[in-house]
């Protein structure tokens, strides 16, 4: 009975793994496909100073809609682009592309690009930061690369001088979704950071509940402490950004600030002088 019973389990599990295996080799054939017929598109979202209200720069948010199925997150798609290797394709894409759109934006934006871990590790990726910086005519200190600390855990040495070449070009490099590793104090201090992405799961509360205040405010001290400016992820009310203005945070994004999409430069020109 009770291996009747096991077996059948068995086998349910099984056919899941089965459906969610071809599910994922659906997804990377679509996206090799994506690729190659130029269907992905980019949304930018912006990222302003937290004490005077002023835009910094924005950051680069892949988007892509799935023939049949519709816009598609890439926290589901980035995964399997990376399992499948189309990530470090898909990734030339997106840098080149920001770079010739920020090229065109008033002089002091920065643009933001998020970088796995599997393209850090890619040979020619310095290069390829190189070539697309001269190509672009985008100057070097206008852009900026996130990375999450999950992505540089496998291979540190050679992500730290991977990151310090980079550097050496006049590119900064970001720590993305801060608080979230398992050893994020470890990652700071052996990594030379420009900025400190504070996680949005950091903003739930914050200005309601003092332990979440407390947290961010200890954070903020530490980036205070390593003269590292911290942005703060997810802003999505009034009452969190007053927090982060009476606590010191150097820069925040999220939904109430602008939601990722098409930069319109009228609309942003008109609203300029109110931040
Ligand atoms: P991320 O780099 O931490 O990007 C921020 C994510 O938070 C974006 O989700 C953005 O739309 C969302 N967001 C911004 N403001 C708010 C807010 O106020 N509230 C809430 N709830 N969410 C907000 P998105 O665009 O779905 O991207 C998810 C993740 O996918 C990114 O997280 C990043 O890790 C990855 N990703 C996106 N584009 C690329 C890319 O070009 N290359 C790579 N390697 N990864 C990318
Ligand atoms: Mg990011
Ligand atoms: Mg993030
Ligand atoms: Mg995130």
């Amino acid at each position: 009975r009770a291996k009747a019973e096991f077996d059948r389990r068995i086998c349910y599990y099984e056919r899941d793994m089965d459906e969610q295996a071809r599910e994922r080799r659906d997804m990377a054939r679509d996206l090799w496909t994506a690729l190659e017929q130029n269907a992905f598109y980019l949304a930018y979202q912006v990222q302003k100073s937290v004490s005077t209200g002023e835009t910094t720069g924005y950051e680069v948010l892949l988007r892509w809609n799935r023939p049949g199925h519709g816009e598609v997150s890439p926290s589901d798609f980035i995964p399997v682009a990376e399992e499948c290797g189309a990530i470090n394709a898909i990734g030339v894409w997106v840098l080149k592309m920001a770079c010739l759109d920020a090229a065109s934006w008033p002089e002091p934006y920065k643009i933001a690009v998020n970088v796995s871990g599997l393209q850090l590790a890619q040979v020619d990726f310095i290069e390829t930061v190189r070539s697309t910086l001269f190509m672009s005519g985008l100057a070097p200190h206008r852009l900026e690369l996130e990375v999450t600390e999950t992505s540089i855990i496998s291979d540190k040495q050679r992500a730290l001088h991977i990151l310090r070449q980079i550097k050496a070009m006049g590119v900064s490099i970001a720590i993305d979704d801060f608080g979230t590793g398992y050893s994020s104090l470890e990652t700071l201090r052996s990594f030379p950071f420009d900025k400190i992405k504070l996680d949005r799961s950091f903003m739930r509360e914050v200005e309601s509940n003092e332990q979440s205040k407390a947290i961010v405010r200890a954070i903020l001290t530490l980036g205070r402490s390593l003269s590292v400016p911290v942005l703060a992820e997810g802003v999505e009310t009034r009452a969190q950004l007053d927090v982060l203005r009476k606590e010191g945070c150097t820069e925040a994004q999220g939904f109430l600030l602008g939601r990722p999409g098409a930069i319109d430069w009228d609309d942003r020109l008109e609203s300029g002088l109110t931040g």
